[in-house]
């Protein structure tokens, strides 16, 4: 069976055609600038890779090119081959707490939940209708980033605010990369055959988000009402004191979008180091003995073994910490540096065995009191199974 997995965002669309039988990609690539002057697509399959300019005016243009590229590369013969469409969708709020198929109300309620998440519900909305038009018989499957913390207990996902904000505007957490973290917990579960194990899984990307799991089920998670909050990250602050905020307004005359960009964009590692978000360049300013780097890397290090800490009580005993997406599954001196600070709790890493990117591995010693693993997420796979579960049920 093939399935074709999809995240569309508000001027992009990536996607990823699968075949489910060995979950291998027959084609997988990236439409660009939707909308936008200099949009262009990117497609990779087998060894062959093809990047195209084109007018793309719309997802619905970026579509009917994908269409005709499958047919015209002969990755199908014809688009009744597709069987299934599996959306990533960024918000379920409190209403989805698994994948769902696509149904009217499913599309009214991902429309309806914009508010929450403005810069990509509107766009899932705009994507799954662009296929409907091309593929109207073709099922389609919702797979959302908050569902797997929909589990986290009341007590840890309400603010102490106001209840009526609660009440009133569904301010609570919800938190991201749920699908990755999902996918990091069953792998854990299929390569050690145990379904009861407590996992710190540490999703460290350009977005980062740590979740505490208790026998496949989310506890916590470090993101927020909104992707903002938790650890420090590529470009973004993570967890700060919310009165700098007016503060700051009043000293630089900004409005409060102006200060919620400079949060979410041009901090954490950018905004420490002054220099870059990617936290290869970081890793070689500290190795240049660049001031502002170093800092950068010991304010990141910090916050992540702050969540890794907490979760460890929460939990009472841990099985596994897994590493996994961009630092997580490359970064070899910061899984290194993290694991160094947890030293107190018997954590132990063999240097060897962590001399690793990007696969699977155990990289703990031998006499480390929990296991620590990297486990390269795949966050397509993960949205195609369901889809593919979803259509067969
Ligand atoms: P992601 O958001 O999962 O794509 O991760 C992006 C982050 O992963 C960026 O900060 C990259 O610098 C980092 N990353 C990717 N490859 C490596 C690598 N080989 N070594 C260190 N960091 C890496």
């Amino acid at each position: 069976m093939k399935i074709m997995s999809i995240n569309a965002g508000s001027s992009s669309l990536k996607f990823s055609l699968f075949n489910m039988d060995n979950n291998k990609v027959l084609l997988s690539g990236l439409f660009e600038r939707i909308g936008i002057e200099g949009s262009c697509y990117t497609l990779k399959y087998d060894e062959y890779k093809i990047k195209q300019e084109e007018d793309i005016k719309s997802h619905s243009d970026a579509v009917k090119i994908l269409m005709d590229k499958l047919i015209e590369l002969g990755i199908v013969n014809n688009l009744e081959e597709i069987d299934g469409i599996g959306h990533r969708i960024v918000h379920g709020g409190a209403i989805y707490k698994e994948s769902v198929v696509v149904t009217d109300k499913v599309l009214d309620d991902i429309i309806a939940l914009s508010d929450l998440a403005p810069l990509h519900n509107p766009a899932h909305a705009m994507c799954i209708k662009a296929f409907k038009e091309v593929l109207p018989n073709t099922p389609m499957v919702a797979v959302f980033d908050t569902a797997f913390h929909q589990t986290i207990e009341k007590d840890r996902y309400l603010y102490a605010v106001p209840y009526s904000w609660y009440e009133d505007y569904q301010v609570r957490k919800y938190g991201a990369h749920g699908t990755s973290h999902r996918y990091v917990s069953l792998k854990l579960k299929e390569e050690l055959k145990r379904d009861d194990l407590n996992i710190i899984c540490c999703h460290l990307g350009n977005g980062g988000s740590i979740t505490a799991i208790k026998n496949g089920k989310c506890i916590d998670t470090s993101m927020g009402f909104t992707p903002h909050a938790g650890i420090m990250m590529g470009t973004r602050s993570g967890d700060i004191d919310v009165s700098m905020v007016p503060y700051v307004m009043e000293k630089e005359g900004k409005s409060a979008g102006e200060i919620m960009n400079d949060l979410n964009k041009k901090s954490g590692f950018l905004g420490v180091s002054g220099l870059s978000s990617d936290s290869r360049d970081i890793e070689d300013g500290v190795k240049e003995g660049n001031e502002r780097c170093i800092l950068a890397q010991k304010m990141y290090v910090n916050s992540v073994v702050k969540y890794i800490a907490q979760y460890y009580v929460l939990l009472g005993k841990v099985d596994v910490i897994a590493f996994t997406a961009g630092i997580g599954e490359n970064s070899i001196s910061t899984r290194s540096d993290i694991i160094e600070k947890l030293t107190c709790l018997g954590i132990e890493l063999d240097a060897e065995a962590n001399n690793t990117r990007g696969k699977f591995a155990k990289i703990s010693a031998k006499n480390s009191s929990v296991d620590v693993y990297v486990v390269p997420t795949n966050e397509e796979l993960m949205i195609a199974q369901d889809t593919l579960n979803l259509i067969n049920r």
